[in-house]
């Protein structure tokens, strides 16, 4: 499970913060409102009043050692382009920042961020892709445990035909689809006489155990 700084404790960032502590995830929150940390203290690892633009503020809480830092700061523009750039400075692996428009995602990116998010164009964008497919799924909702993944095929599997690595029955796990280095599209389906080439990511369907078994068995 990852360690994880949310800076900016409004909705987007108490929900993200709430969900990612349930799924077990240890999750530090900052705000600079005292009513923000108060709502969320009962919910995350922790929960702190302090200011993000403030880098040295950002390492006496220890926030460069985090995995992954999410700065969900949205109306004060400054705050959260400065905030970026401190985690940035202070080299936290993974930054997700929040923007409210292009110019501001381009920006938060220019500064370090290495993911941007458009809550509002991202919602939309899923919900009319829902209105438009009504029976195609965002996620598998009937089992907690079952998702999808992609993993970069172990050399081992190099030159064999998915028959014979029988992932089903060793495994559990369903290859729905190729992604071949060469190709630029998705190989959906692939046969069973599908041979992996050197390069494949391999996109799974099955569960989380089936996944850690297989990433033991070749590490
Ligand atoms: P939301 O839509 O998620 O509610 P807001 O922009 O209203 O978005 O909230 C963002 C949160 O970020 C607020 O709780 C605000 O107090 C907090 N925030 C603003 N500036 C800073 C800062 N410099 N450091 C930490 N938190 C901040």
């Amino acid at each position: 499970m990852a360690q994880i700084a949310i800076i900016g404790l409004g909705n987007f960032g108490y929900y993200l913060g709430r969900d990612l502590y349930e799924k077990g995830h240890d999750v530090i929150g900052i705000d600079i409102r005292k009513e923000a940390v108060q709502r969320i203290r009962q919910e995350i690892s922790e929960a702190v009043v302090a200011d993000g633009t403030d880098r040295e503020v950002l390492e006496s809480l220890g926030i460069q050692d985090v995995d992954i830092a999410v700065v969900a700061i949205g109306t004060n523009m400054l705050a959260s382009i400065l905030t970026t750039f401190n985690l940035r400075e202070i080299k936290v692996k993974e930054i997700y920042s929040k923007a409210l428009s292009e110019e501001h995602g381009r920006i938060l990116k220019r500064v370090g961020a290495h993911h941007i998010v458009f809550p509002e164009k991202d919602v939309a964008l899923g919900l009319a892709r829902r209105i438009h497919h009504p029976n195609m799924l965002d996620y598998l909702p009937f089992q907690e445990d079952y998702a999808i993944f992609e993993i970069a095929a172990p050399s081992a599997f190099h030159g064999k035909p998915l028959r014979e690595l029988d992932l089903i029955n060793k495994y559990g796990l369903q290859v729905i689809a190729v992604r071949n280095k060469g190709l630029q599209k998705l190989q959906f389906i692939p046969r069973a006489s599908y041979v992996v080439q050197d390069g494949d990511g391999l996109i799974l369907l099955g569960a989380h155990s089936g996944i850690e078994k297989l990433g033991k068995d070749y590490p």
